[in-house]
């Protein structure tokens, strides 16, 4: 068994003793305060250094420092950071043409986080509801989803754990199993405005959604003039290997509307609406807008990472493959490990007891994960990592899952 070790810059870092004084007590830090990253490995104050395979929760694509990253946030930082929506900069319509090429989609609108970008995917829904009639309102989304944590995400999020305290949340969202066309084709009807649907559930344990559901939504989407909405904040821009985790469907369903966020800037909030014509149409002038959504260094730095990430794709694609391969030979050889499902680099360990412990011990022997929906470990590595970093991280959970 592995020693428990709780790393000492934790104990007695000042940073540390001040939040627990001072700071809204919503959290539940794991006990190591990061003071530096480089590539896929970061340092805690102590100079200890942890392979990073969580990225941030999917948010730092291309690890820590990569220089083409701290290079533009050099130079735009000294030229211009923000100058709000009253006018333009040069880099919201290049950045939006981008998205709107590997989406597939027309329109794009800048948020600066996911559940920002979800909500304005909700005003959208609901304005292009109302065109028909004020009955027209009703939003579809799946158990075990997780769309963020405002009152309308949260209202489209499908588990108890997060709504219950703030409910009661928006009138006419239906929440419907996930793995049951069925149970679509129920809800939906001519009072559905829009379905949402989270292709990987990420909070929810790294679940996909079964082959053909999202045909399905969409030909329900079609038939009742609803908007299908895709939440690729946790599993899209480049993780499964493809820019979108719908584009792993044979023929890719397309959505009305796409959401991104957490790898787009690399560590920068930015958040996206990726959306049709159609879509489009819902929002006139004046009817949604944000203050910090969309600035130049977020969209700079936004650009210059889908410029990597091109040429990244391949290598997201061969590494999951291999991390997956791994993963499946030490969960034959684990009593431990229940199921394992990975999608390119987003990958699920479940286990058949709960992971913080795991996750505990892998930090002591300097492997970052997390756990997720109680008894699932969770990957999701920087993009840039090799086989290498891959069987750095599958000897210490090998020593660990092989009890
Ligand atoms: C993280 C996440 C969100 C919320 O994004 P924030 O940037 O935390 O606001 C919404 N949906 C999914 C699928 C997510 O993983």
């Amino acid at each position: 068994m592995i020693e428990k070790m709780t790393p000492a810059s934790a104990l007695t870092h000042p940073a540390v003793e001040l939040e627990r004084d001072y700071l809204l007590q919503n959290y539940s830090r794991y006990p190591l305060v990061i003071h530096r990253g480089r590539g896929p490995y970061v340092y805690d104050t102590a100079g200890r250094r942890y392979l990073d395979f969580i990225s941030g929760i999917g948010v730092n694509a291309l690890g820590h420092a990569h220089p083409r990253i701290v290079g533009v946030i050099r130079q735009q930082a000294a030229l211009l950071i923000h100058c709000s929506n009253l006018y333009y900069h040069e880099y919201q319509g290049p950045l939006a043409q981008r998205l709107a090429r590997i989406s597939g989609l027309e329109r794009v609108f800048f948020a600066n986080s996911g559940t920002e970008a979800m909500e304005g995917a909700l005003k959208m829904i609901r304005a292009h509801g109302r065109k028909s009639g004020a009955e027209k309102h009703e939003i579809v989304s799946l158990e075990n989803s997780f769309h963020g944590r405002t009152l309308g995400a949260l209202s489209v999020t499908g588990q108890a754990k997060y709504r219950a305290d703030f409910e009661p949340l928006l009138p006419g969202v239906r929440i419907i199993p996930a793995n049951d066309p069925a149970a679509l084709e129920q809800a939906v009807s001519e009072r559905t405005a829009g379905i949402v649907l989270e292709w990987i559930q990420g909070e929810g344990g790294v679940y996909g959604l079964p082959a053909g559901y999202a045909r399905k939504a969409r030909e329900l989407a079609d038939r009742y003039d609803a908007l299908l909405v895709m939440d690729e904040i946790q599993c899209g821009i480049g993780r499964p290997g493809v820019y979108f985790a719908y584009q792993m469907e044979e023929p890719p369903p397309q959505p009305d509307i796409t959401v991104a966020a957490k790898p787009l800037a690399c560590g920068l909030p930015l958040g996206a609406i990726m959306c049709n014509a159609k879509a489009a149409a819902a929002i006139g002038p004046g009817q949604h807008g944000t203050t910090f959504g969309g600035g130049a260094l977020t969209c700079r730095v936004a650009l210059e990472f889908l410029d990597i990430l091109d040429e990244l794709l391949p290598a997201i694609r061969r590494v999951g493959l291999y991390f997956q391969q791994e993963l499946m030979e030490l969960a034959r050889k684990s009593a431990i490990v229940k199921e394992l499902r990975a999608f390119g680099l987003m990958i699920g360990l479940e286990l058949n007891e709960p992971g913080k412990q795991y996750v505990l011990d892998a930090m002591a022997q300097g492997l970052l994960i997390n756990c997720t929906h109680e008894n699932v470990l969770r990957f999701l590595p920087p993009y840039i990592i090799t086989e290498r970093e891959v069987d750095a991280a599958v000897k210490v959970l090998g020593k660990l899952l092989r009890k």
